[in-house]
């Protein structure tokens, strides 16, 4: 949608300062009448005058009466130095209400529409100032909750997969030329050489590509979150480890059995993974209909973990342990399991051998010894979570943390396969090179090469305003 735009983007409701942003033509001159500059760098009288990059304490003035609505700090960037690549002047304003309200109001009346979500990152994506993987790297920024999202989106955002994604777009470029001159002269004499070397970077490609997929594993984790599940029988001790890894009371911890009867979640950050932990209600035969809900959402937070530790305490009979841990087993069979032998500071199960044989039996290998009382293996359960989350890492420097892009990344791969068994069986050029140029939109999707406007609007969509 073409014009000028404008969003706040700070968060609605009050606040000291709110940013509102505009964006397009009318940014500059058409807006000189609403700003009464006070102080700035240069010798500029109205805003169209400042340099980009340069920023004036001015009155925010309602050009109908000459009212001043706000005293405001405005910046000025000139096209193409902008984020949008469009000229943009920023007012930093007070986050009141009544002042965002009636600074919206002057920009309406002067024809300035509100911006859709994503808006400026679309703009600066159409005027070619960022990659659509980098663009798209900038809402995984402001979402991100840890250090490791973080690190991992801001790579994102400096062209990390954009660069690896075009060096592969351009190896598979010049593998279709060499096929087109393969097919243009195939009396040639180096015709079995040229196969050769196109069989060669297709390979390559599908080397750079398979590793960005497998790091999918991880960057879905970074994304979102890596869940781990606390299960046991009531009373083993799950609520107090949870206050321990998360560091204040946030279950209520008792000695009566059954008093996590819902779910309690905490996120917390292990050297920065983001992680969920989910304190459940035990898993047990019950009559209670209140707590029977409790273990229903307990097993099927034990099925959407990606890490469940299952706590046995110095009480727990070690045949309803492992009868515990044969349900965990049966309905929810892939989750890797670790056996925790809490309260180490009164003694460890007395079945600890026999329970630990049953759980190998049942494919579960790891176990370890804990006190949450007196801390003792605490680290040895985030070196524990740490490790799991390592367990998942690829080849790659780069860890794709889009799920739209690991879904691209894959079908690439896969088709690349396909090329490479079309040339390895004779099968001929033409299919080779019709399958790489399908590939090749894919990763188009992802550098914005082949990218379909409608896509581009999906994908901006999911954006804030104002961003
Ligand atoms: P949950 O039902 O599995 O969540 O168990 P809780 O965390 O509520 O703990 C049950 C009881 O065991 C409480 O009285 C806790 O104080 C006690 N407890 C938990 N962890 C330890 C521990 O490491 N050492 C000792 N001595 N007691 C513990």
């Amino acid at each position: 949608m073409p014009g000028t735009f404008c969003a706040c983007s700070t968060p609605m409701g009050q606040s000291g300062i709110a940013v509102i942003r505009i964006s397009g033509d009318m940014s500059g001159t058409g807006l000189d009448d609403c700003f009464k500059i006070i102080r700035t760098a240069g010798s500029a009288k109205v805003i169209s005058q400042m340099e980009g990059y340069t920023a004036a304490l001015a009155d925010f003035i309602d050009p109908s009466d000459g009212s001043v609505i706000d005293r405001v700090v405005v910046t000025r960037f000139t096209a193409p130095h902008s984020y949008t690549g469009e000229d943009m002047t920023e007012i930093s304003c007070h986050g009141g209400n009544a002042v965002k309200q009636e600074i919206f109001r002057v920009l309406f009346e002067k024809g300035i529409r509100p911006a859709e979500p994503g808006e400026f990152t679309k703009t600066a994506f159409v005027n070619g100032k960022l990659a659509l993987s980098e663009a798209e790297a900038v809402m995984n920024v402001i979402k991100s909750e840890s250090s490791g999202a973080l690190k991992v989106s801001n790579s994102q955002v400096f062209g990390k997969l954009n660069s690896e994604l075009s060096e592969v777009e351009e190896t598979l470029y010049k593998a279709m030329s060499l096929i087109e001159m393969i097919v243009e002269f195939p009396e040639h004499d180096d015709t079995p050489v040229n196969t050769d070397r196109v069989r060669e970077m297709i390979s390559s490609a599908i080397d750079v590509l398979i590793p960005l997929k497998e790091s999918y594993a991880q960057g879905r984790l970074l994304a979102d979150r890596l869940r781990v599940a606390l299960a046991g029988k009531p009373n083993s001790g799950k609520s107090t480890l949870l206050n321990r890894l998360t560091g204040f009371d946030r279950a209520i911890v008792t000695d009566i059995p059954g008093t996590t009867r819902d779910t309690l979640d905490q996120d917390i950050d292990i050297e920065g993974i983001p992680v969920r932990i989910t304190d459940t209600a035990g898993i047990r035969e019950t009559d209670d209909a209140i707590e029977a809900m409790g273990v229903e959402r307990a097993r099927s937070s034990i099925r959407e973990a990606d890490l469940c530790l299952f706590l046995v305490s110095p009480e727990d009979p070690e045949d309803e342990v492992i009868s515990q841990l044969s349900l965990i087993r049966s309905g929810e069979a892939d989750i890797p399991v670790v056996l925790v032998f809490t309260k180490s500071d009164v003694g460890i199960n007395p079945s600890y051998e026999k329970i630990a044989a049953s759980a190998k039996a049942l494919g579960i290998e790891k176990s370890m010894i804990i006190s949450a009382l007196s801390d003792e293996g605490i680290d040895l359960i985030r070196k524990e979570i740490l490790s799991f989350y390592d367990s998942l890492g690829s080849t790659s420097s780069t860890v794709v943390i889009s799920g739209r892009h690991a879904g691209l990344i894959g079908l690439a791969a896969d088709k690349l396969m396909e090329a490479g068994s079309a040339l390895d069986d004779g099968l001929g050029e033409d299919i080779a090179s019709s399958v790489i140029r399908s590939a090749l939109d894919d990763i188009g999707a992802i550098t914005g090469k082949t990218v379909s406007s409608e896509l581009v609007n999906t994908i901006f969509s999911d954006f804030c305003i104002g961003k």
